[in-house]
């Protein structure tokens, strides 16, 4: 029996929605404990009425898309997670404007824009997750990140509030954005991501999907792809790199339980297999306290702590 009032969410979606659901099956760590409620939505409506729904009966919703940026806790996260899916993929008109669905996958997006002859994306060829996360982040590298070439967001609200956002409006920093709050904040805007736009540049076909095949192969030589993670887990420190601070502090290798800082890629946290989302939050707060009796550094998390962490020091 739910804590939360469910019903309407049942009669909209039926068996689809799920009790107590690991988290480990959708975070890219393979770690995190139940969500209460789970539903996977297929497309832009079904994510704007589950959250309209859940809005209503006052269940609070955490969207993710590919968990390739989180650390759920073992307790596990209160109320309703969504693992959006919503694929749709629409090139206008004009030729240069791509609109997507936000369950849209980055590196599926590079290349069927490298392949439509439309340059700007491509960077997202190595990149493990979706359109609504990448914005949420500000995701990139190489010195390009998602809003360099977005031109509007539609989003939706607890209160089924649809609305249509210039980029411009819309604060973007370094890995963040108002739809991500920093560590232990509400973001500046609650609402869900349905669907981006974004305006490229014509560039040549080849030419892009030869630089993806290579951007490819430099992620293949120098991260840890065979093994579970979140990418970085740190935010790069201006005018330095979280993996170099982590790697000079002789860090490299370093275990708590099966959680490891990478031998491959220092800022890489990695589990080795049966870790928990405990082990890796100690791990990561092991390798803080040491940079910073180094350098001086705090370094900030670039992965989000999502969920009951109601022990953790700095949420
Ligand atoms: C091997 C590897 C390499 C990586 N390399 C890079 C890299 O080069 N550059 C980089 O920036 N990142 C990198 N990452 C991290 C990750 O891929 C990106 O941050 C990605 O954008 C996360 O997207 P996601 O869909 O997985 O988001 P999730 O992890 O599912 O969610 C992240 C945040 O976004 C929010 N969110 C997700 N979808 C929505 C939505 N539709 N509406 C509102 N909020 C939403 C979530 O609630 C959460 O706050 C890497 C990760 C891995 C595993």
């Amino acid at each position: 029996m739910s804590r939360w009032d469910d019903a309407a969410l049942t009669a909209a979606f039926a068996h689809r929605l799920r009790h107590q659901e690991p988290l480990s099956r959708h975070s890219t760590f393979h770690v995190g404990g139940p969500a209460d409620l789970f539903l996977t939505t297929h497309t832009a409506a079904e994510l704007e009425t589950a959250v309209c729904l859940a809005g209503a009966a006052g269940i609070p919703v955490r969207v993710l898309g590919s968990g390739a940026n989180i650390l759920p806790a073992d307790a596990g996260v209160r109320g309703l997670v969504i693992r959006n899916v919503s694929r749709r993929f629409l090139l206008e008109a004009d030729g240069n404007r791509v609109t997507v669905e936000s369950g849209m996958v980055l590196p599926v997006l590079a290349r069927r824009t490298a392949r439509a002859g439309l340059a700007g994306l491509t960077w997202g060829c190595g990149v493990p997750g979706t359109v609504g996360g990448a914005v949420a982040n500000n995701a990139g590298c190489y010195g390009a990140a998602v809003s360099d070439h977005l031109l509007s967001v539609r989003t939706v609200n607890a209160a089924g509030e649809v609305r249509e956002w210039t980029a411009d409006a819309l604060r973007f920093r370094y890995r963040g954005s108002p739809f991500k709050g920093k560590a232990g904040e509400e973001p500046a805007i609650k609402a869900a991501i349905l669907a981006a736009t974004f305006t490229l540049q014509p560039g040549d076909a080849q030419t892009l999907l030869a630089q993806v095949a290579r951007w490819l192969e430099q992620r293949a030589a120098t991260q840890p792809l065979d093994h579970p993670s979140a990418g970085s887990f740190f935010k790069n420190p201006d005018g330095d790199f979280a993996g170099r601070l982590i790697e000079t502090a002789g860090l490299k290798g370093l275990t708590h339980g099966e959680a490891q800082v990478s031998t491959k890629h220092a800022n890489f946290f990695i589990n080795q297999g049966h870790a928990s989302a405990t082990d890796l939050y100690l791990l990561a707060r092991e390798v803080r306290q040491a940079v910073e009796q180094r350098t001086g550094i705090r370094l900030e998390r670039e992965v989000e702590l999502i969920g009951a962490w109601d022990d953790a020091e700095d949420r």
